[in-house]
């Protein structure tokens, strides 16, 4: 086997690295720092960032907090809130791997059309039709980029603007404006609380209703800043705190449906609701009929009031259909708008896709995944050797630090690597019986969780499993640390 560099063992081997998000950009770090630098990172977009750069939306901000919300190894002394919002987030990432000159290595506007696993090599090749090859693939391709868009009847036919909130149109002013919003997830509770104060009118379209959990967030003072500056144990400690505090009370208790935290988080937004919201009516239309922290759990400290100004109404009739003026609701009623946001959600089960990737022997990874996305640990597929994924299918998502569960994934990825740096293989991957015990274990393991106590939502998969990790992220942390190699095919 030889490399682009004329190696002929796999001790320097080249690392293709697709996605220049969060997760590209901590591979090529990590990468760099393990003197493994044969790589390269092609990136769609001009310019990197991943979510952070495709979700500009008013109001976008992390509610995850921002000391946790950061990678390990590039503590943010700067971070202006506890939960901080997107763009600065978009700055820390370019910051960061201008740092660590990782910017520059970059392929950008360069998408993979297709990756194949031949003659015991990775061979890509870009919508261009360029090529390039690799002995490893990290995709690196993130989960929530391909927008969803409602089907309703009309969408087409509205004569005002209307865009999906992760292709915000910021060509448009939309003060004094009458704003529609479809959708009360995380990113339409961000976005209506941002619109309102400077719409004319917003009308929020809801078909479920959401639990708000009230999540304050101060701006950090400048001395708190230069403490953080001046003392970096200040803030390694702080990073660990939040996560123990993350752990014991959100991470760990979404996964067992009778926990006590879990209770009290429902207490807690319970109360949020009758203290909040004065409007009886109002009340209980915002009511969710079902548990919180099932779907994703929203934090906000000022949705109520906002949904609550003159300016905001909810609307929970459903759709009938989209008109030229607006939207028509089942009642009749037409809801006349200058501008329509689609707070819709993604399609989560895309991940490397539409990328056409060929594993041993001609498999497909359409074929591979005829039935649904899946991956031994989140990360290694059967019969797609030296190829691992950073954040894939049925990985922890809840409301956890995605960059945490990316920096412990990426330090297993290397160890199974280094299986084939060492000689004692040259292709490594998952067993699928592994992969079929694994999968197994989830499914049982999920009765259990919060996800699956009777709510719909993006976690779950066709047959209504949560396409997510079922135990707490302590295990996350045991499971990462070192492969169980019996469950991987080295050859
Ligand atoms: P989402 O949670 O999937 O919510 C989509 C919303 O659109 C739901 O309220 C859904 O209603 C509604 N909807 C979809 N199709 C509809 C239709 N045809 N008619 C009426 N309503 C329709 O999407 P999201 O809010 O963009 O959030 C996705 C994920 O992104 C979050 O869960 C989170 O992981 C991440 N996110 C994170 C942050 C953060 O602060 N870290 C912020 C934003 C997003 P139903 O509930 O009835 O299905």
């Amino acid at each position: 086997m030889t490399t682009q560099n004329g190696d002929t063992s796999k001790s320097q081997p080249r690392f293709l690295i697709i996605g220049a998000g969060m997760s590209g950009i901590l591979s090529a770090i990590k990468l760099q720092e393990a003197g493994l630098d044969d790589f390269a990172i092609y990136e769609k977009a001009e310019r990197l960032g991943g979510t952070w750069r495709e979700n500009t939306y008013a109001g976008v901000a992390c509610d995850v907090p921002s000391h946790l919300y950061c990678y390990s190894f590039a503590p943010n002394p700067e971070w202006s809130h506890r939960f901080s919002p997107g763009a600065e987030i978009q700055t820390y990432f370019e910051d960061v791997a201008k740092r660590y000159g990782v910017s520059d290595r970059i392929r950008y506007g360069t998408e993979i059309r297709r990756c194949a696993f031949e003659d015991g090599r990775w061979r890509i090749e870009t919508t261009d039709g360029d090529t390039d090859e690799g002995d490893f693939v990290i995709a690196a391709t993130g989960v929530l980029h391909h927008p969803s868009y409602p089907d309703i009847e009309g969408l087409d036919s509205f004569e005002g603007v209307c865009f999906h909130s992760a292709r915000w149109n910021h060509d448009e002013s939309l003060a004094g404006k009458r704003i529609g919003v479809i959708g009360t997830g995380s990113t339409a509770i961000q976005v209506v609380s941002a619109l309102v104060p400077e719409a004319e009118k917003l009308t929020m379209f809801q078909r479920t209703a959401q639990w708000v959990m009230p999540q304050e967030n101060p701006a950090y003072t400048d001395e708190e800043k230069r403490d953080f500056r001046e003392d970096p144990t200040i803030l390694e400690q702080l990073r660990g705190e939040i996560s123990q505090l993350f752990a014991d009370n959100f991470s760990n208790a979404v996964v067992d449906a009778s926990s006590p935290q879990l209770q009290l988080i429902e207490q807690v937004c319970r109360l949020n609701l009758e203290t909040n919201v004065k409007d009886a009516d109002l009340r209980e239309k915002l009511r969710p009929d079902y548990r919180a922290a099932c779907k994703r759990l929203i934090m906000s400290d000022d949705f109520y009031a906002k949904i609550q100004r003159p300016n905001a109404a909810l609307v929970t009739e459903g759709i009938e259909r989209i008109e030229a003026k607006g939207i028509r609701t089942t009642d009749g009623h037409l809801h006349e708008l200058d501008v329509l946001v689609l707070c819709t959600g993604f399609r989560v089960d895309r991940f490397m896709r539409p990328m056409e990737v060929v594993g041993r022997g001609g498999l497909t990874l359409e074929d591979a995944w005829e039935k649904r996305p899946f991956a031994y640990m989140a990360i290694s597929i059967p019969e797609f050797p030296n190829l691992f994924m950073l954040n894939g299918p049925n990985g922890p998502v809840g409301n956890f630090s995605l960059i945490e569960v990316a920096e412990l994934q990426f330090s297993y990825i290397m160890q199974l690597v280094d299986q084939v740096r060492s000689g004692a293989c040259g292709e490594i991957c998952a067993t699928r019986s592994a992969s079929d015990q694994f999968d197994e274990d989830r499914v049982e393991a999920a009765k259990n969780t919060i996800w699956q106590s009777g709510c719909s939502s993006w976690y779950l998969d066709d047959r209504g499993v949560p396409a997510a990790w079922p135990w707490t992220f302590d295990r996350f942390r045991e499971e990462m640390a070192a492969p169980k190699l019996a469950d991987y095919q080295l050859s």
